[in-house]
């Protein structure tokens, strides 16, 4: 029997109801139960996809090539399950889909409306491609209160209706806000969110309470008298100095129990947590400490590269490290002496990117690790860039860059207008709409024999998720091999250039795909696990 929890969230936003539902999918894997997760955003985009890293962070990948929310990333991150196209609609994803079946005459002639048909349409897909879990947490974006949530909350009260208490839970996050001035921590804004969620026919089950203090037992006994909910399932939600300190934090504040009570399932066999308490024991005691700069574009907002900053923890929880980031604008060495910036890290990282503005500073922080023999991780766009340099600094091809940025006399990297995907073969048009369009999801790779490649994933053939428009350009391979670079691993077809290095380097690995997306705190990628080994190696001689 699949039950059914319904997180939502109140008072204001970036509260951590992403992580909440995470950490509460990784205490009901703990307890042996099998989860999914799931998103509904509210916004009329069909998906991020077309988003700017700057207003939404950064665009989660699935392996089956959905452009997702981020939040999707943190799921995989505690959970391990991967996520999927189906655990993450928008309004203009359900809006679009209602709209092309009124096209075709599918509603036999009735007026369609937000209620019933819109509705349906968020139900169906809440209900749609599941395979038996015991659980699915749906997260629902935004804050209640959002004109634009109302279609999703009409939705779950009607599911919680439909499927009773026993099969459906509603949770609810706020925040218990501290007046200094008053030295008090205030729990009226939760009153109100409350009231506003009663008000659409939805009474929370449960509440989590963010809060910087400790909740005193009044405070606790006046939001459960007020919001009508047991006092044990008024949860605090206090700040934790690790993100992977979350799921302990909320089981020491009985989220689980409350949750399987509520089901009727066993309480008192208590979930096993070790590898989450060895996890934060990890990042809390370090056993040193190194700089990795990140050299790129959306640098003030980190949610832009939140997966990368994970799997770069990631690596350093298995090596014992603790990881510092040095966020470096790459338009700052459009200006400024790279070497001032540089000199101290012990590895740079180029990430994923768009647009000619900033490349040329990228290309510099390559030229700068390659000579230096610093470790260099070139992510999609930091791999192309440094083909780029490769081709321009060593095989002499003065006109060498990417197509991306307009005509190029040596374009090695350029746009692709065809591919092949497992045997099917997929085709883009150069004036193609910008959404979806992108080479996206899991694609294979074969790594080349005794390449550092090869050494690092010990296996022949990877598979990787993508997301990128433009590839290297694959007849420039003799070239650029001639000059020293290595092409480690290719698509199997042979076509696309997927991982390029250098033999005489202590660690320079460029790959077209997005390891970062598939890194856990349990189970490093080992790219990053490499990288950052890499890294304590440069330490100790810089
Ligand atoms: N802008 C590049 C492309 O479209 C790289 C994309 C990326 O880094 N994700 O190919």
């Amino acid at each position: 029997m699949t039950r059914f929890i319904f997180i939502t969230g109140g008072v204001v936003s970036s509260l951590g109801k992403g992580l909440a539902s995470a950490a509460l999918g990784a205490l009901l894997q703990a307890r042996g139960y099998s989860v999914r997760l799931r998103k509904l955003d509210p916004y009329l985009n069909v998906d991020p996809g077309t988003m700017s890293p700057f207003q939404h962070g950064e665009v989660y990948v699935t392996d089956d090539g959905a452009e997702t929310d981020l939040d999707l990333g943190h799921y995989e991150r505690f959970t391990g399950v991967p996520s999927r196209q189906s655990d993450n609609v928008t309004t203009g994803r359900i809006y679009s889909d209602v709209i092309a079946k009124e096209r075709r005459g599918d509603y036999l002639g009735a007026t369609v409306q937000v209620i019933p048909h819109v509705t349906d349409a968020i139900k169906e897909f809440v209900k749609a491609d599941l395979n038996g879990e015991d659980f699915v947490l749906c997260e629902i974006g935004g804050t209640v209160g959002d004109i634009e949530s109302l279609p999703f909350l009409e939705a779950i009260r009607q599911l919680g209706n439909e499927l009773g208490p026993e099969r459906s839970m509603f949770m609810h996050l706020t925040l218990v806000p501290y007046i200094a001035a008053a030295g008090e921590l205030k729990t009226k804004p939760t009153q109100h969110s409350v009231k506003e969620l009663l008000g659409l026919g939805i009474q929370p089950h449960v509440l989590i309470c963010r809060m910087e203090r400790e909740m005193p037992e009044a405070e606790r006994r006046k939001i459960a008298l007020f919001c009508n909910v047991r006092q044990d399932c008024v949860i605090p939600g206090l700040d934790v100095d690790s993100i992977y300190a979350v799921p302990v934090a909320y089981h020491e504040q009985g989220m689980d129990t409350v949750v399987c009570r509520h089901f009727r399932l066993p309480i008192d066999k208590k979930p096993s947590l070790t590898i989450w308490n060895d996890i934060v024991e990890a990042v809390r005691r370090p056993e040193g400490e190194v700089t990795i700069a990140v050299v790129g574009k959306y640098v003030q907002l980190p949610d832009a590269y939140k997966s990368l900053s994970e799997a770069l923890t990631h690596g350093g929880i298995a090596n014992n490290i603790s990881v510092k980031l040095d966020w470096i604008d790459s338009e700052i060495f459009d200006r400024e002496d790279v070497v001032q910036h540089l000199e101290h890290v012990h590895g740079i990282l180029v990430p994923g990117g768009f647009g000619e503005r900033g490349s040329e500073g990228k290309i510099k922080a390559v030229q700068f690790a390659r000579e230096r023999s610093i470790p260099y991780f070139g992510i999609c766009f930091g791999m192309q860039m440094a083909v780029v340099e490769a081709a321009r600094n060593l095989a002499g091809m003065e006109g060498a860059s990417s197509t991306e940025f307009g005509h190029a006399a040596e374009p090695v990297v350029g746009l692709m207008t065809e591919w092949s995907k497992g045997s099917d073969v997929e085709q883009r048009g150069e004036e193609d709409d910008l959404g979806g369009t992108m080479r996206l999801g899991s694609y294979l790779c074969d790594l080349k024999p005794e390449t550092h490649v090869a050494e690092i994933y010990r296996s022949s053939t990877i598979s990787e998720r993508h997301r990128h428009r433009y590839e290297v350009n694959i007849t420039y391979r003799e070239k650029l091999e001639a000059a020293g670079m290595i092409f480690s691993g290719l698509s199997p077809d042979g076509v696309l250039p997927e991982i390029v290095e250098y033999k005489d380097h202590p660690w320079f690995i460029g790959v077209q795909f997005h390891p970062e997306l598939k890194s856990k705190p349990f189970d490093p990628h080992p790219l990053f696990t490499s990288f950052i080994a890499a890294a304590v190696a440069q330490s100790r001689l810089v």
